[in-house]
């Protein structure tokens, strides 16, 4: 389960309710609600609270100065301030108190702010970022500054030992790079990284000093995304710019993901898998691989739609294709062909335990029920069609696995059809 309690630290049930409806609702986050510090600080010392983050008021009856911002950071907990007003002093003492960010309250784009900012924050735990710089006061700084915004963070010394722990974490999607650095400097490294990896995949920020004004354009014309000026920039700039670059990934990736993928399941669609299984298919017939094709159809599913309504239905389709990528391996393809219709291509897979493999999808289906809202649930069943022939393309294969399958659904459903 995602972690979403988010703990609110506001004095006026006019901002607090606002905030409350905000956030919980569609938008899913489970909050709690302190009005002063003392009650939040009753709320952080439970075990086991599991707060992704707090929003906590600048101005509170018993802490007047931004004293309840102490009691998140102290333990961890990403701050979001939540102030009436922002002179220049209280926007140093909110900064120097290492929180993620501060909102405005009077500002109308205050409280989406607010929802994309925990968004990055619940998101940003899978993101692994890479700080390469040769002194590690900087390194230090880097990092806390991702690490609060809860960034995975690793380090290196230098371009070399950068590249070796790419290689170990293909992963890494930033790189935020000094530029002079023994043994590998931040152009060298910048440009060997884009040799293999291109910026839909990784972004680099480069940092260096000031006064070298061709840096920022020469670390962009290595192929860096941005440049950040090492002394004096201002946190909220180094947020904003490492932040939008993991936004420009991840919208690539959404862009990505809605052509070869099905919106419901989030399974591959059709098309995808013709243009792999291509691919696969006259590899494995080349080099003699055993290659298997299972075509699966759930058993009488207009029935479910027709009894519960579709949106059960739709849960019934995401609930199978669930079981069906547990079982997944790596190499095999696994894809929604349309309406309730799967189809596995497994590579490798022994011949002998064919059977096993997809009588255990059957049983599994069969034997978890589906939850579909309001404490009911349903139970469905599905027919298997499986082939091991391989005919002369993609198409001819998944035909005898159709064959099977509709074998399979004649001599009374619920049951897997093999042809070896
Ligand atoms: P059989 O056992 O012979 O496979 O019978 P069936 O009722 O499962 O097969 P049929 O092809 O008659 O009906 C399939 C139904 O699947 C009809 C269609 O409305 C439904 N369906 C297709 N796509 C979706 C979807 O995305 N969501 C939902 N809820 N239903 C869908
Ligand atoms: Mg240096
Ligand atoms: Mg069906």
């Amino acid at each position: 389960m995602d972690k979403k309690r988010v703990l609110v630290i506001e004095d006026s049930v006019f901002f607090g309710s606002i905030i409350k409806k905000k956030l919980t609702g569609t938008n899913g986050y489970a909050i709690s609600w302190a009005q002063s510090k003392e009650e939040a600080i009753i709320m952080l010392n439970k075990k086991d609270h599991g707060f992704l983050a707090g929003i906590v008021d600048y101005n509170l009856p018993d802490a007047p100065n931004g004293e309840a911002i102490d009691e998140l950071t102290n333990r961890g907990i990403p701050a979001i301030v939540f102030t009436g007003q922002l002179s220049e002093e209280v926007r140093n003492v909110v900064w120097s108190k290492d929180v993620a960010d501060y909102v405005l309250k009077d500002e109308p784009y205050s409280i989406e702010y607010i929802l994309n900012l925990l968004h990055r924050i619940k998101r940003n735990s899978k993101i692994k970022v890479l700080v390469v710089d040769d002194t590690s006061f900087f390194r230090k700084v880097i990092s806390e500054l991702l690490m609060i915004h809860r960034y995975r963070v690793l380090t290196a010394e230098n371009g070399e030992k950068a590249l070796n722990i790419i290689s170990q974490h293909p992963d890494i999607k930033l790189v935020i790079t000094d530029y002079n650095m023994p043994v590998m400097d931040g152009f060298k490294l910048t440009h060997t990284i884009r040799e293999k990896i291109s910026r839909e995949n990784m972004a680099i920020i480069g940092i260096s000093s000031e006064g070298e004004q061709m840096m920022a354009a020469r670390f962009i014309k290595h192929g860096a995304n941005d440049f950040i000026i090492k002394q004096n920039f201002l946190t909220e700039e180094f947020y904003g710019r490492v932040n939008q670059c993991i936004e420009n990934l991840e919208n690539i990736e959404k862009v990505k993901n809605a052509s070869i993928k099905d919106f419901l399941t989030g399974l591959y669609n059709r098309r995808y898998f013709f243009d792999t299984g291509t691919k696969l298919f006259s590899n494995a017939k080349r080099k003699n691989i055993n290659l298997a094709c299972g075509m699966l159809d759930i058993d009488y599913f207009k029935k479910v739609n027709d009894t519960y309504g579709h949106d059960a239905g739709d849960l019934a389709l995401i609930a199978v294709s669930e079981i069906l990528t547990k079982r997944m391996r790596e190499t095999d393809i696994l894809a929604r062909m349309g309406g309730e219709e799967f189809c596995i291509l497994t590579v490798n897979a022994d011949p002998t335990s064919l059977a096993d493999i997809f009588e255990y999808l059957r049983k599994t289906i069969e034997n978890t029920p589906v939850n579909i809202g309001n404490g009911t649930q349903i139970n469905i069943t599905v027919s298997i069609g499986v082939t091991t022939q391989i005919e002369d393309n993609l198409d001819g294969m998944i035909k005898v696995a159709d064959e099977q399958l509709y074998a399979a659904k004649q001599s009374g459903r619920n049951r897997i059809m093999l042809n070896n």
